[in-house]
């Protein structure tokens, strides 16, 4: 089995490149120079440095002791909550802005759901002087609106999306639209691993950092440089992608992705696209989707903003194909319950979409001698009204 890309662009029948005529000077670029680039010693260099001084990697690799007594096997957590601006996807931001320098690239362009990805792309625009475009559904805007005036305050522009839903998969719609328009200058920082290849890989080696420290980390801990599971949520995928990257072809290790089955599998309030979706084409890929049966995209739902979108990377339908991933959704309730448990065992508050990683902690009987990594993509601080919310509840 080999589970990377092809030079078409494909994970088994997932991936390629759907995109408009348009486009297909600007993909062609990215697609014939982002791995020399990201390959290049002097870039390679630029992008380690400010992962270890600007992010403060590497993130450690923490034994949550009281977790692990109480699941009967050793559990460590890999902190990207601890990341500068609070979770992986600063490792991404950072990546594509550098390779789009490094193209002549003069100004970014992104999408954001509930703003962790515009923010994160914001902030390394103002790092390194570029000018920086978010689209983001209206009613994001309205929803997320500390994070709007995070990247206002750093300068970024917020574009509000009227179209559609006012989601993510408007704004997205809408930073591809604002591409055409301007093909020559602008590089388009996806937030995922989604989108037309090359992006699936470009961001899955850009979080493949996750991986590698951990081996090493590992290595140190245990006397082995692998664990015997890794456990991620998937919005996306692209925290998932990174945290397996270096043990796809590890059969020893078992990958557990965590998707957001919001009120239930069985409910109409649901993003989990692997479970429900079906093949189809969403914003440049094929892959599975949340779609009705005329084939038009299903809002998803989740009670986490960060794993509401209507698809699914396609390395991660390819792995779940094939088996090579087990993939659980988890509800809110559940998400919720694993959050609470780790803030008070561990003294950690994760954000809502890591919950649903740890969430699966109470789902899969581990042996006493299994190590289990759970990646910890992000902090709780975004979410802490929806805690706070929940708390009340009980209370009442
Ligand atoms: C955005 C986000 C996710 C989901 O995105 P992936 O690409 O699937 O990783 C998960 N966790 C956090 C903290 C996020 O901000």
């Amino acid at each position: 089995m080999n589970y990377q890309v092809n030079e078409n662009g494909y994970y088994g029948q997932f991936g390629g490149a759907y995109i408009p005529e348009i486009l297909y000077a600007n993909i062609e670029e990215l697609k014939n120079n982002y791995l020399s680039i990201i390959n290049d010693p002097a870039f390679q260099k630029e992008y380690a440095d400010l992962l270890r001084d600007y992010v403060g990697r590497p993130s450690p690799l923490f034994l949550a002791q009281r977790l692990s007594e109480k699941y009967r096997t050793t559990i460590y957590l890999k902190r990207e909550d601890l990341n500068h601006t609070g979770a992986h996807k600063i490792n991404n931001s950072i990546g594509q802005v550098l390779l789009a320098r490094r193209m002549g690239k003069t100004r970014i362009i992104a999408e954001t759901g509930a703003g962790q990805h515009g923010v994160a792309t914001a902030t390394v625009c103002a790092l390194l002087n570029m000018p920086c475009f978010v689209y983001m559904g209206a009613t994001d805007v309205e929803r997320q609106h500390l994070n709007v005036q995070k990247m206002e305050m750093l300068g970024a522009t917020v574009v509000p999306v009227h179209s559609g839903n006012k989601t993510l998969k408007d704004a997205t719609n809408e930073a591809i639209r604002d591409w055409c328009s301007h093909p020559v200058d602008t590089h388009y920082v996806i937030g995922s691993t989604i989108g037309p290849h090359p992006y699936p890989d470009l961001v899955a080696r850009f979080q493949s950092i996750i991986s590698q420290e951990m081996m090493q980390q590992l290595e140190e801990k245990t006397g082995r440089n692998y664990p015997d599971y890794v456990v991620a949520c998937v919005g996306g995928g692209s925290n998932a992608a990174g945290a397996f990257y270096h043990y796809l072809d590890n059969e020893k290790v078992r990958f557990i992705a965590a998707e957001a089955a919001g009120k239930g599998v069985d409910t109409p309030y649901s993003a989990a696209t692997i479970h429900l979706g079906k093949e189809g084409i969403i914003h440049g890929c094929r892959t599975l989707i949340m779609q009705s049966e005329d084939g038009q995209i299903e809002e998803p739902y989740s009670i986490s903003a960060g794993l509401d979108y209507p698809g699914i990377g396609p390395l991660h339908a390819y792995l779940a194909k094939v088996h090579r991933s087990q993939v659980l959704a988890i509800t809110d309730d559940e998400a919720m319950e694993a959050a609470f448990e780790l803030t008070r065992m561990e003294g950690i508050i994760p954000a809502l979409e890591s919950a649903h990683a740890l969430a699966v902690l109470n789902k899969i009987s581990f042996k006493p001698d299994d190590v289990v990594v759970v990646n910890l993509s992000g902090r709780g601080d975004k979410d802490m009204e929806t805690y706070v919310k929940a708390m009340n509840d009980k209370k009442a």
